[in-house]
C-alpha cells in the first residue's frame, strides 16, 4: 500500500487490459483500463508541462464523468494535491474554497466553464483553467494526450505528501479542507476492499459524486483498484437510475439512505428488472432498519449492508461484510476494520470508556485518519487528541459481538427535559407512516424555552389531508412519553447535501 495513490490504483491496470473501466451511463462512451492507465500517465505530462508543480493545489470542478478519474490520477502524478469541487457550487462559493487551499489550477467541464472562470477571478491566484472535455479555447485534458513531453518523475512521500483536500459535508458547519495523504487513503482502501470485495465482471453504479469522500472511495477508487466496472452517472434521477442498473446490468450499489427510500417506496421501482443487483450499500447518514428491510425484501436481496466513516477517516472504519450481510443484525453500520481501535466513551466523562450496550461518542485511531484541517490548527487539535484518538462527534454503541450502531451525532441530539432524544430515531419512525414522504426532524424551542422534538414532514401526494395532529398521535403510540414529537411543519422537500445527509442546520436556520 505504500505507493503513491495513483500507482496503488492503478497497479493492476495492465492485468485487466481491454476490460471496461468506466462506461457512460448516458451515452456508452467506454473507458478500459489500459485507457485509463495509459490517458492518466499523458495527462499528467500534460499537466507537467503546463506547469503543475509538486504541492500545487489543483481544484477538480466535474460531475459524474469517466474523465475524473483520468483528471483526478493525472494531477495526483503530476504531484499535485487535488481539492474536489461540488459541481452545482456557486461562483461565490466555488472561490471560497480556492481561496480557502490557494490552488493554482483548476480542471472542470465546459458546461461549468462559466462558473470557473468567475470563481477564478474571485479568487485571485489560479494561474490557468483547463476543460476535461473537448476544447472551447482553454487546454483541454483531451489535448494533453497528444503532448510527447515526458512523463513526469515527481518524488512522492506517501506519508506526508496530501493527495486529496476533499471539503467535509458543512452538514454541521463550514465545510473544511481535510488533508488526506497518499498512505491514508490508500491504506483505507487496503482495509476496506477484502471485506466487500468488487473485481472483473463487477459492476457498480456511480450515481453518489466522485467529489465527496464516499463517492471518491467506494465509487472510484476501490473499484478501479480490483478491475470492476463503474458505471457513471452525472446525477441522481430515479428513472434513468433505475435504467442503467437494468440496462448496464450493475451488480452492486453504494448509496446513501435517500436512495434506499426511493427502491423501498416508490411506485416506479416495480417497472425496472432489477435482478441482476447482488447487494446494496448505504453510508453517509443514518439508516433504519425498516427501511433497508423493506428496501431489500422489495427487490429480493440481501439486507442492505451499512458502513460507516468521516471524511476526516480517509473515510472508512466500520463496514458489513458482504459474507455478513444475512446474518449482521439490522440496523448495525458494520464491525471495525482491520488495523483500526475504537473507544466508547461517555458523552458526559469522555475519560470513561463504556461497555457494550452503552451510548457514548466514537472515537477512532488508525492510519486513516487525516493529516489534518487545511490552515486549522485549533479545529485539528479540538478533533485529534494528543493520544492520536479522533472525536467523531458521533453517537453509538456496539452489542456483545463488536457490531456497532451509530444512534445520531452528539450535537443533534435533542435535550427534551433532561431527556436525550436521537433526531434520526424520530425520522426513521416517521417513514414508517404510510402518508408520509420524507420526514427531518430538529429541536426547536417552545413559548417555556423548552427544547423540543420538531418534525417536517413532506406527504405522499394521496395524503395531503394528513394533520399534524395524526403524525404526532402516530408517534406518540409508538415511542415513549419524552420523545414524542411535539410540533409539525409541512413541506415540499427536506434539504439535503450532495451526500443524501438531512441539513438539518438549514431548517434550524428557517425554523
Ligand atoms: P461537516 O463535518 O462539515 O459538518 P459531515 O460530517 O456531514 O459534514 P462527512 O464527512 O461527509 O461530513 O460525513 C461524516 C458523517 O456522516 C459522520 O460523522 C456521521 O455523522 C455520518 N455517517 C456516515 N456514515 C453513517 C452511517 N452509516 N450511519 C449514520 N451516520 C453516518
Ligand atoms: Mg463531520
Amino acid at each position: 500500500v505504500d505507493l503513491p495513490i495513483h500507482d496503488a490504483v492503478l497497479a493492476r491496470a495492465a492485468e485487466f487490459g481491454d476490460a471496461p473501466a468506466l462506461i457512460d451511463g448516458t451515452d456508452g462512451t467506454t473507458l478500459t483500463y489500459e485507457q485509463v492507465d495509459r490517458f492518466h500517465r499523458r495527462v499528467a505530462a500534460g499537466l507537467a508541462e503546463a506547469g503543475v508543480r509538486k504541492g500545487d493545489v489543483l481544484a477538480l470542478h466535474s460531475p459524474n464523468t469517466v474523465a475524473f478519474p483520468t483528471a483526478f490520477y493525472a494531477a495526483t502524478r503530476a504531484g499535485a494535491t487535488v481539492t474536489t469541487v461540488h459541481p452545482l457550487a456557486t461562483a461565490q462559493e466555488f472561490a471560497k474554497q480556492l481561496t480557502d487551499c490557494a490552488a493554482r489550477w483548476i480542471v472542470t467541464v465546459s458546461p461549468l466553464l462559466d462558473i470557473a472562470r468567475r470563481a477564478a477571478e474571485l479568487a485571485g491566484g489560479v494561474r490557468e483553467i483547463f476543460v476535461c472535455d473537448s476544447a472551447t479555447g482553454h487546454r483541454s485534458l483531451i489535448d494533453m494526450l497528444a503532448t510527447t513531453a515526458p512523463e513526469p518523475r515527481v518524488a512522492i512521500d506517501p506519508a506526508e505528501d496530501v493527495a486529496a483536500l476533499p471539503y467535509s459535508s458543512g452538514t454541521t458547519g463550514t465545510p473544511k479542507g481535510v488533508m488526506l495523504t497518499h498512505r491514508q487513503i490508500a491504506t483505507n482502501l487496503a482495509q476496506l476492499n477484502p471485506a466487500i470485495p468488487a473485481g472483473p465482471g463487477d459492476r457498480v453504479l456511480a450515481v453518489l459524486p466522485f467529489f465527496h469522500i464516499y463517492g471518491l472511495t467506494a465509487l472510484m477508487n476501490a473499484p478501479l483498484r480490483q478491475g470492476a466496472t463503474v458505471v457513471v452517472l452525472p446525477r441522481f434521477d430515479l428513472e434513468q437510475f433505475l435504467a442503467a442498473i437494468r440496462d448496464h446490468r450493475i451488480t452492486a450499489l453504494y448509496v446513501a439512505p435517500p436512495i434506499v427510500l426511493a427502491l423501498a417506496k416508490h411506485p416506479v421501482v416495480a417497472q425496472y428488472d432489477l435482478s441482476s443487483l447482488r447487494y446494496i450499500v448505504s453510508a453517509a447518514a443514518p439508516l433504519d432498519a425498516r427501511l433497508a428491510a423493506a428496501c431489500s425484501e422489495r427487490l429480493g436481496l440481501p439486507p442492505v449492508g451499512q458502513a460507516y466513516g468521516m471524511t476526516e477517516l480517509s473515510p472508512g472504519t466500520h463496514v458489513v461484510p458482504l459474507d455478513a450481510m444475512r446474518d449482521a443484525p439490522p440496523g448495525t453500520v458494520g464491525k471495525l476494520i482491520a488495523g483500526t481501535e475504537m473507544r466508547i466513551v461517555s458523552l458526559d466523562d469522555p475519560t470513561r470508556d463504556l461497555p457494550a450496550g452503552e451510548s457514548g461518542e466514537i472515537l477512532i485511531r488508525g492510519p486513516q485518519v487525516m493529516k489534518g484541517y487545511l490552515g486549522r490548527p485549533d479545529a485539528t487539535a479540538a478533533m485529534i487528541d494528543g493520544d492520536g484518538w479522533l472525536h467523531t462527534g458521533d453517537v453509538g454503541h456496539v452489542d456483545g459481538d463488536g457490531w456497532l450502531f451509530v444512534v445520531d451525532r452528539v450535537k443533534e441530539l435533542i435535550k427534551y427535559k433532561g431527556f436525550q432524544v436521537a433526531p434520526a430515531e424520530l425520522e426513521a419512525l416517521l417513514l414508517t407512516h404510510p402518508g408520509i414522504a420524507d420526514a427531518a426532524v430538529i429541536g426547536t424551542y417552545d413559548d417555556d424555552g423548552n427544547e423540543v422534538p420538531h418534525a417536517y414532514v413532506v406527504r405522499q401526494p394521496a395524503a395531503a389531508g394528513l394533520s399534524a395532529g395524526e403524525i404526532m398521535m402516530y408517534v406518540a403510540e409508538r415511542v415513549a412519553p419524552y420523545k414524542r414529537v411535539r410540533r409539525v411543519t409541512f413541506i415540499d422537500g427536506v434539504p439535503r447535501a450532495a451526500s443524501g445527509k438531512i441539513l438539518r442546520r438549514q431548517l434550524r436556520e428557517s425554523a
